[in-house]
């Protein structure tokens, strides 16, 4: 009898945690996964994280170590393109010219960071890759001063990593406050105020007209001054990797549009990771996520799927952030909240936010305090309702109202 096959494309967090899902729940035929980097899966977090003077090994960012992937008879083939896809007939074609049949499919390809139309030069930098990271710090190495183009997360990451280093840094932010698609301005301020207190130059509400790179100067024309920079960060966002679906029936938008049990528009073609819009059930509309943990939980949805569970996607989402030495977390959604209440002390240092609908408990923030988001998660998740006054009281245990939703604290 034929043995079935399960492709998973793209050698990222979502496919190592597909690959590792399909075998433990006993898909027993081949299974290959096809990325173009040159390494096997491994964590992208640490990339714009605290740098520690020396460059990144990609071996201390492996989510698993080489011989895994042989050893549970996944075969990984790693610096190779896909660059067609042909579902009437289940086949994908690689850069190389190899065809692979498949049963199903997981399209795990990521996204790639947003440029500059345009803007060339090898001190223009993007990150999303271990070699993007090397060629950044390599450049930064005892000489600024860096210049950020967005305030995001990855902007600011970066920008705290390297101004600990003793790099002189200037973050650019086309909206009023940093972290603005992810945080209160209250919040933004708390954390242009913390990067300005450490020396970061933190400009906000300024937008870039021009970036050229003349000899080993880049030069950055704001709407109201001019920077030079031996190295400059474009951070704005990304695009989903998605043009291996061009010409093919696989409904895209901004990502590989998927339902609540991660599958595409096309029998046995399911996608997970930075590259999928996904209908969440909890949310009631389309949701693109762009966080570790969540190219992780809806993988080993989508691979369970593929084995011929329904389980539904419905996470609330977590993510996490660290700059300087402080780490924000958040689980869930504030959006329609209706009331927010603090848990700590905003002015001394950790705190938390809860977000309520009603008496829903719709999304945790912490700041400094993830001990809070390790229950908040919970309590999100099971839609608890919670009185107001216990979440702002902190003699009152969070795991105590935890239980008595029925929950089980860690
Ligand atoms: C610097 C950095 C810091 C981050 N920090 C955090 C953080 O603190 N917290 C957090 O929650 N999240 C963070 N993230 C986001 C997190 O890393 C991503 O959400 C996660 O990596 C998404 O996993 P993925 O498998 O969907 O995509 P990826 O990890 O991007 O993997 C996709 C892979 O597919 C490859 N690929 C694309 N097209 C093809 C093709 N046609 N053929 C073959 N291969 C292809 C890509 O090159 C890539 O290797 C960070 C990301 C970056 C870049």
């Amino acid at each position: 009898m034929r043995r079935e096959r399960i492709v998973l494309v793209g050698a990222g967090r979502a496919a190592a945690a597909a690959a590792a899902t399909l075998r433990r729940e006993g898909f027993d035929g081949d299974l290959v996964v096809v990325g173009d980097e040159p390494h096997p899966p491994y964590r992208r977090p640490p990339l714009s994280k605290a740098w520690d003077g020396a460059a990144p090994c990609v071996d201390d960012l492996l989510v698993r170590d080489a011989e895994w992937y042989g050893t549970n008879a996944v075969e990984l083939i790693t610096g190779t393109r896909a660059v067609a896809l042909d579902c009437a007939s289940r086949q994908l074609t690689l850069a190389d010219g190899a065809r692979l049949g498949y049963d199903r499919l997981l399209l795990a390809t990521g996204g790639r960071p947003r440029r500059l139309p345009g803007v060339r030069g090898d001190r223009i930098h993007h990150l999303r890759t271990v070699a993007d990271a090397a060629a950044l710090r390599e450049q930064l190495a005892g000489d600024g001063p860096l210049v950020v183009l967005g305030g995001g997360f990855l902007g600011c990451e970066v920008a705290a990593a390297a101004r600990a280093s003793g790099v002189e840094v200037t973050i650019v932010e086309m909206a009023p406050t940093l972290l603005s698609r992810a945080v209160s301005p209250e919040l933004g301020e708390l954390f242009a105020a913390l990067h300005r207190s450490r020396g970061v130059t933190v400009l906000t509400g300024e937008r870039v007209d021009s970036v050229v790179q003349a000899g080993d100067q880049v030069v950055v024309r704001t709407c109201a001054q001019v920077l030079e920079c031996a190295a400059l960060l474009v951070a704005i966002g990304i695009s989903r990797s998605t043009e291996l679906l061009s010409g093919t029936p696989v409904a895209c938008d901004d990502g590989v549009l998927v339902d609540e049990f991660a599958a595409t528009s096309v029998p046995g073609v399911y996608a997970a990771g930075d590259v999928a819009a996904a209908h969440h059930p909890r949310y009631g509309r389309r949701v693109r996520v762009e966080h570790d943990d969540n190219a992780v939980r809806q993988a080993t949805v989508a691979a369970r799927n593929m084995l011929g569970a329904r389980d539904v996607y419905d996470d609330p989402h977590w993510f996490w952030s660290d700059q300087f030495e402080h780490n924000l977390q958040m689980v869930g959604s504030p959006e329609g909240h209706d009331r927010s209440v603090v848990r700590g002390s905003p002015g001394e240092g950790a705190f938390s936010v809860f977000h309520l609908r009603g008496d829903r408990l719709v999304s945790v923030l912490a700041f400094d305090r993830g001990r809070d988001v390790v229950t908040g998660r919970k309590l999100v998740a099971a839609g608890a309702t919670v009185a107001a006054e216990q979440l702002e009281d902190d003699a009152v245990d969070l795991r105590r109202l935890l239980r008595r939703q029925g929950g089980r604290p860690s």
